[in-house]
């Protein structure tokens, strides 16, 4: 027996790339379910988040929790933001981050409606509501040097979704809708998943003892519930903006498209899409993000990887070391019968 028995493409005959990459991952952006085994699967769906005009209501985060029954985590504010929530976590499933950013008057691409403007900063309509800060005057003078930031994170709902590949009790599953969900009744809460998230969305709740589903692992079912009866996800539908916009993945995706056109044209060069594409580090998101600055402002990791990407290498890498060993024993066995 040789090593050219376990050679590469014998691993990978053995193996089979491809289903390891299918147990791994997903080659087929819009076809998670499907690659789940989900025959005749509805499109797939998701959010498109437009932070743009997100005015940090936070009704999304209160639907969530009132929809799902979720714990809440203290009314104080944190002291850095007007936030009381801080992060996404086992009771918290959308969270809405408020950044308050210095931006030195004039450097900005565009101002929006309700700040004040001036002929080197012309407003850019973006939709939402017009507001004006408290102490703002509304003439250059009164002009201030700071911005607000709102965006509502929430699970992306991966296409390759870590947390999914390292689950051992197959808790957390694909659905029919392409989504991500973890089952409360066959967690076991090991918490394998958590820091599986490239995004650290997932997360066991904390709480005393006798809160519902403490300990286990729980993050956003895209309302899992509610998609079984045609409904829209809670957050979606008490969003007054129209910020989390809830559809088919494709659709979503033209939509996002025009909409960072629509701000370009308007001067806002800043506008970019986070997380949509098929070809980045988790196979695209079933929720991404239109932001107005670097991803790392926001939170989020600038270029996340899902962390099982390389398992199918490894193991192949494992089964060539594995055959080198055997076939070194077999040698060795077979000299000292000679
Ligand atoms: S964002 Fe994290 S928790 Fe959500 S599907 Fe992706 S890996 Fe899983
Ligand atoms: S989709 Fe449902 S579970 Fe997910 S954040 Fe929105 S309301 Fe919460
Ligand atoms: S409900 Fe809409 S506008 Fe309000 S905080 Fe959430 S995303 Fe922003």
């Amino acid at each position: 027996m040789s090593t050219q028995a376990f050679g590469s493409s014998g691993i990978d005959q053995a193996f089979g790339s491809s289903g390891l990459d299918q147990a791994f991952g997903s080659s087929d952006p819009n076809g998670p379910a499907r690659d789940a085994g989900w025959e005749d699967s509805p499109p797939r769906v998701g959010f498109f988040t437009d932070t743009s005009i997100c005015i940090g209501c936070k009704a999304c985060e209160v639907a969530c929790k009132e929809w799902n029954g979720n714990p809440d985590d203290g009314f104080d504010l944190l002291g850095s933001s007007f936030d009381n929530t801080g992060q996404l976590s086992g009771s918290t499933w959308r969270h809405v981050a408020f950044i308050e950013q210095r931006r030195p008057a004039g450097t900005a691409a565009g101002v929006f409606l309700g700040m004040p403007e001036s002929p080197a900063r012309p407003p850019v309509e973006l939709g939402m509501p017009s507001l004006s800060r408290p102490g703002d005057s509304g003439d250059t003078d009164g002009r201030t040097e700071f911005r607000w930031l709102m965006s509502s994170d929430v699970c992306k709902h991966c296409t390759n979704a870590a947390c999914l590949d390292v689950c051992p009790t197959g808790a957390l599953f694909r659905t029919e809708f392409g989504t991500v969900v973890v089952q409360d009744d066959i967690c076991n809460g090991c918490g394998y998943c958590v820091p599986a998230c490239p995004y650290g969305v997932i997360d066991r709740r904390i709480g005393e003892q006798g809160t519902k589903n403490v300990g286990l692992a729980q993050k956003c079912t895209l309302c899992y519930d509610r998609l079984k009866v045609g409904q829209t996800p809670a957050c979606a539908q008490a969003c007054p903006t129209q910020s989390i916009q809830f559809g088919t993945l494709d659709e979503l995706r033209e939509r996002a498209v025009d909409r960072v056109q629509t701000l370009h044209d308007a001067g806002v060069s800043e506008a970019r899409l986070y997380g949509e594409d098929p070809a980045g580090g988790t196979g695209g998101s079933g929720a991404f993000f239109l932001l107005l600055d670097e991803p790392e402002v926001y939170g989020l990791p600038p270029d996340p990887v899902a962390t099982t990407a390389d398992l199918p290498r490894m193991w192949k890498h494992a089964g060539l070391a594995a055959a080198g060993f055997l076939a070194a024993a077999v040698t060795a066995f077979a000299g000292r019968r000679r």
